[in-house]
């Protein structure tokens, strides 16, 4: 398990040295030459779907997951199911129709992902980890990291929250208010917070794996997006920061 974990690793810093050379082609980096496109909604439930049912299948197929002795089982798949219940349901159904198409390939690649990513987290909670019993859920990595996670989801869901209500008016905006007066992409910080969350309150490998592909996936974006506000707003607050604030 751990040399998986490791060639997760290592894939995840590999991907995030390619995206700091050329931003993932959705959203507002799409471009041309990427083959058949779907739409951004399609997109987003086909990608984050697998998410999903890999952990509900690991945890379905998991011996130990009844009883009291799976307490701390059931809610990390309850986190997990609120996290990806939103982005594969709600948060896509939510997005205008006529937000950003995705290339076909982007959305295979980001389902594959999720399949190999959701394999590592629900192997290692429910089948190969450590057995967290009732009392995992009185343990201070779990507390602090739940109120991390949960922060961080808060985040993230009022930042997405905004920026699909500017989307609704047809066209890119300088987003406003909050922590946007601070960072371009709060809601991208929000996530990077939530999965670091996730890695504390799980205090697995798998988890900590995913934490660092989320911000080597994020970080880059981030930047992207903050050089593009740029671009295109000549007005675009000078103090505002990609990710980090201040
Ligand atoms: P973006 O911020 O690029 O876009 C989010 C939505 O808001 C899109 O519908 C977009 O439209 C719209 N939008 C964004 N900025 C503006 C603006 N200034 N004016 C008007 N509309 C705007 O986020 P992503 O699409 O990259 O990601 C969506 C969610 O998925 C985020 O919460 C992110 O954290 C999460 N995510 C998580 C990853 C992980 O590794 N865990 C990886 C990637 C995303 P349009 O689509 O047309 O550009």
């Amino acid at each position: 398990m751990d040399y998986l974990i490791t060639i997760w690793l290592a894939a995840g810093v590999a991907a995030c040295i390619a995206l700091c050379v050329r931003p993932a082609p959705y959203g507002r980096h799409a471009e041309a030459g990427w083959g058949p496109m779907v739409s951004g909604r399609t997109g987003w439930i086909v990608m984050e779907s697998p998410a999903l049912f890999t952990v509900l299948a690991l945890f379905a197929t998991a011996p130990r997951a009844a009883g009291a002795a799976g307490a701390a089982e059931i809610v990390f798949l309850l986190l997990w199911c609120l996290h990806y219940g939103n982005r594969a349901g709600l948060y896509a159904l939510r997005m205008p129709p006529d937000s950003a198409r995705m290339p076909v390939l982007i959305a295979f690649f980001g389902a594959v992902f999720h399949v190999v990513n959701g394999w590592l987290q629900g192997i290692w909670l429910f089948h190969r980890g450590t057995e967290r019993g009732i009392g995992w859920l009185r343990d201070p990595r779990f507390v602090v990291g739940l109120v991390i996670f949960l922060g961080g989801m808060m985040l993230n869901w009022w930042a997405d929250g905004v920026l699909l209500k500017l989307r609704r008016s047809g066209r890119y905006q300088i987003p406003r208010g909050g922590l946007f007066e601070r960072v371009s992409c709060p809601n991208y910080l929000g996530e990077m917070i939530e999965w670091t969350g996730w890695a504390v309150l799980t205090w697995s490998a798998a988890g900590a794996a995913f934490a660092v592909w989320t911000a080597a996936n994020l970080a880059p974006r981030a930047v992207s997006h903050h050089r593009w506000y740029r671009q295109q707003f000549p007005d675009y607050p000078t103090e505002r920061r990609a990710l980090i604030p201040f």
